[in-house]
């Protein structure tokens, strides 16, 4: 028999492996139009990067070697051009001579890979302009980056090898842009996903830009590229590298009236044959069903092209031998980081109209107690069966093994029950006795049983917040992270203590860090008989996904004209006094925050404190921290996959300043009504005893409250003297807004008040006087009503609305009252 092959790399060169061990007399031909055979696209970013240095090791075998090894016949720098199905031959060109031939076969094997895709824009054909597919291209662009020695790259794609590029590139220490039409990076995983992802570039100093795409690139000064965005921005660089996706390389089988499928990959059957059954397709260029969904599908990757080759030579050399579809289990570096995921996500189910749960869980890739533990992010999808949709999985080590296992779970139909009970191989270096695939089938296992209620992040912005209780039952030294809107804190601790004060007439949302001690607190709170969710993820899942996720305009006023200028400028730090540090690797966030909050008690000002951690939450984590309690990060970096973080005590922005920027509240007191002014005393007091500030502008009746008691004789004119006279003069003259009722209202209010043991307005206003809040008489009503300062009760200030302005700038907040 024989059987040429169209194509030498992963499809074509695996379909001849296996073709010989399984025939040795077949006389075997594969054809290639590249220099090389069988060579390793998936390392060619890491040679660009000088992480895998030697160029030789890309090279697996060469024509000479696959000849000596299995006695095949293949040629490189020649073109398959034609096929002729009628007589079973194709014409083939050898780009050397220039010279064709044909050469007949009994069967035809075409795995013709898939280009990258070029975008029919200005410019995409100019110098310094890439793309990479082979080593030919790898090889343009390592010399570029070697001799030219870019200061800034663009990467126009944030798919894998757009990521991979863009890391590699970093590691040669080009300033790279990532420019991104969707609004994440890695399509296959869901967006609080890629959160993560995005999250780690900025730590990395990649400047990302989501949601915009190339526009054109044309010659900017200094003879470098400029390339346009479709948002109207426009960056500098040298370099530009398209990494926007591949399209099935079908020309061939087009003109040869092939059948072609899903996204003009080649129709195939179950054999992977083509419309015609002496001619067979693998790899990118091929047809694949989802096994999900049963659905026609393309997945460019080598594990699926190598597998279908094989089943291609058992087929054709007598087995009944099938390839049963792909399920897209998919794995990338990013950095630090692995991002792997398996099935389908929620797009494509939304897409698909199939209704599914998630959940997300953070758990360590081993004990906590070894060494070296780190956290990963794992979500699962699943649908009311149980049946398992889809997996993903970010973190820095055990990704792979968690999304092998749940791939391998999905293929033999598996549920999340089986999840459960998965027994896995356990010691403290490698998993813990319970392994996060574990973890992961009991929280879906126990919502699908009705034992757990959860919410998503996305749920949680269109929560009616009047008709649904927001509890965090994170340690109050946690809450300098940041907390959900509304929310109140009641520690895990303290919640069966206070649970009288969470409201039992509306649903109540739960939300710690990563979803472990809220799930606790939803399971007490539920078997009481409240209507109880956890916020599945936590509020680690939560932050991601609602912040900010590009970063390009962090970047936006950094001008860098050559590799020299690309340097950090370190902050100015205080003095510095002594130096300690905080080993806080294996623990999950909060646990290094609430680590380095007990040092930085313990230490003195200018003191630094050097944390090693190993959750990569951390990195943002941290600087939100120090942001608002007053300190400073000093540095954020790797060292040997350890997150290295250096902390002033006491020099960021001083406190009550950093304070004042988030949760100060500013309240224009405008009624003189009792009831009102007694709530705006309690909300103020209340805002001091969180740690930040509140003032109070008393304008026009409200005035009328800061008036003292007693008469004061000053000089009036009759107007003034008769306004004076009209007016009620301080707190104990106010009354209530409603229900007044010829004083005895007013009167009964007090009463219970003080049966309550419910401060008077007159206490309330002076506590909120000595607690600090500052209490402003406006300037322009008192000159209106001829209020003179003297008739003030003392501890405030008069001022213009310029000074009540400026402390509403620094507030998140103006209430009027
Ligand atoms: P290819 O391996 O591309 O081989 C096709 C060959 O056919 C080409 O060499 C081409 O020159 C030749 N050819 C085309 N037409 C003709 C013709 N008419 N005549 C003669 N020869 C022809 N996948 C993963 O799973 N993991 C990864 O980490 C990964 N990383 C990657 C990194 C890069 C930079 C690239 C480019 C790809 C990566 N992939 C990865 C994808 C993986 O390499 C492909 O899915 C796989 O190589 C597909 O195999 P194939 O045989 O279909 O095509």
């Amino acid at each position: 028999m024989k059987i040429v092959i169209v194509g030498g790399v992963a499809g074509g060169a695996s379909t001849a492996a296996r073709l010989r061990r399984m025939d040795e007399l077949a006389e075997i031909i594969m054809i290639e139009r590249g220099p090389y055979i069988s060579f390793a696209n998936c390392g060619l970013p890491y040679h660009i990067g000088e992480v895998i240095e030697d160029r030789e090791k890309l090279l697996v075998v060469t024509p000479e070697s696959l000849k000596a090894m299995l006695n095949i016949d293949s040629r490189v720098k020649q073109e398959v051009t034609q096929i002729n199905r009628k007589e079973k031959f194709v014409t083939v060109k050898n780009l050397e001579t220039g010279e064709s031939y044909t050469e007949t076969y009994d069967k035809l094997v075409l795995s013709p890979g898939a280009a990258p895709i070029v975008p029919p824009l200005p410019g995409v054909d100019k110098p310094g302009v890439f793309t990479l597919r082979n080593l030919p291209d790898m090889d343009r662009i390592k010399a570029f980056v070697d001799q030219k020695k870019p200061a800034r790259a663009v990467v126009v794609g944030g798919g894998f090898i757009g990521l991979e590029i863009a890391e590699n590139l970093q590691h040669r220490g080009v300033q790279v842009t990532l420019i991104e039409l969707l609004n994440q990076v890695l399509a296959p995983i869901d967006y609080e996903m890629a959160a993560l992802v995005h999250q780690h570039l900025t730590f990395k100093k990649i400047r990302l830009a989501l949601g915009d795409g190339l526009k054109a690139i044309s010659d900017g000064d200094s003879g470098w590229l400029k390339i346009e965005l479709s948002s109207g921005r426009s960056v500098d660089a040298e370099m530009v590298v398209l990494s926007i996706g591949v399209r099935p390389e079908n020309q061939l089988a087009k003109d040869a009236s092939l059948d072609l499928g899903f996204r003009g990959t080649i129709k195939t059957n179950s054999h992977m044959q083509t419309s015609d059954p002496d001619i067979y397709a693998v790899g990118d260029a091929a047809e694949v069903t989802q096994r999900l969904t049963g659905e026609d599908y393309a997945l460019a990757l080598a594990g699926p092209a190598s597998r279908q080759g094989r089943v291609v030579a058992d087929h054709i050399c007598g087995r009944d031998t099938t390839f049963n579809g792909v399920i897209g289990t998919s794995i990338v570096k990013v950095f630090d980081l692995t991002v792997a995921s398996v099935g389908l996500n929620a797009k494509m189910l939304e897409q698909a109209g199939t209704p599914f749960s998630t959940v997300i869980i953070h758990a360590s890739n081993h004990a906590g107690y070894y060494p070296g533990a780190s956290p990963m992010a794992l979500k699962l999808l699943y649908n009311s069966e149980g049946k398992i949709l889809g997996a993903q999985a970010v973190g820095i080590e055990g990704v792979d093994k968690r999304i092998d296992v749940i791939a391998t779970a999905i293929q033999s139909g598996m549920t999340v029950f089986d999840l459960e009970e998965l027994e896995l191989a356990y010691a403290p270096p490698f998993s813990s006795s319970r392994d996060p695939v574990n973890i992961i089938g009991f929280t879906a296992a126990n919502v699908l049983r009705g034992d757990a209620k959860v919410m998503t992040w996305e749920q949680v912005d269109s929560l009616d917040r009047n008709k649904t209780a927001i509890v965090d039952v994170r340690l109050p030294e946690e809450l300098a992270l940041g907390m959900i809107d509304g929310a109140v804190n009641i520690p895990l601790q303290s919640i069966r203590q206070k649970v009288n004060e969470i409201p039992k007439d509306r649903p109540v949302l739960l939300y710690c860090q990563t979803g472990q001690r809220s799930y606790f607190a939803s399971r007490a709170l539920n078997q009481l008989g409240f209507d109880a969710y956890n916020l599945t993820g936590g509020y680690k899942t939560y932050s991601h996904a609602v912040g900010r996720q590009s970063n390009f305009d962090v970047f936006e006023h950094v001008t860098i004209s050559s590799r020299e200028e690309i340097k950090e400028v370190p902050p100015t730090a205080m003095v510095s006094g002594n130096e300690f540090t905080v080993d806080a690797c294996g623990l999950q966030c909060p646990g290094p925050i609430l680590k380095l909050y007990n040092k930085i008690k313990e230490v003195e000002d200018g003191d630094i404190v050097s944390v090693q951690a190993t959750d990569f939450g951390f990195t943002s984590d941290v600087e939100a921290w120090a942001n608002s309690t007053g300190n400073r990060v000093l540095s954020l970096d790797t060292e040997d996959g350890k997150i290295v973080a250096r902390i002033q005590k006491g020099a960021g922005k001083p406190k009550d300043e950093m304070a004042a920027l988030g949760k100060n509240k500013t309240m224009v007191i405008f009624s003189g009504d009792l009831d009102k002014a007694l709530a705006g005393c309690i909300i103020a007091n209340g805002v001091i005893a969180s740690g930040h500030q509140a003032s109070m502008f008393f304008t026009f009746w409200g005035l009328n409250l800061l008036r003292k008691n007693e008469h004061v004789k000053v000089k009036k004119n009759l107007v003034e003297k008769m306004f004076g006279w009209m007016m009620p003069r301080g707190t104990q003259k106010a009354r209530l807004s409603q229900m007044h009722l010829a004083g005895m209202g007013t009167a009964m209010i007090k009463g219970i008040m003080k049966k309550k043991n419910v401060d008077s307005l007159p206490a309330m206003l002076q506590m909120a006087i000595d607690n600090g809040v500052r209490i402003q008489a406006c300037q322009m009503s008192m000159d209106l009503m001829g209020i003179k300062r003297e008739e003030l009760i003392d501890g405030i200030e008069v001022v213009g609305v310029a000074t009540m302005l400026a402390a509403s700038d620094d507030s998140n907040g103006v209430i009027f009252i």
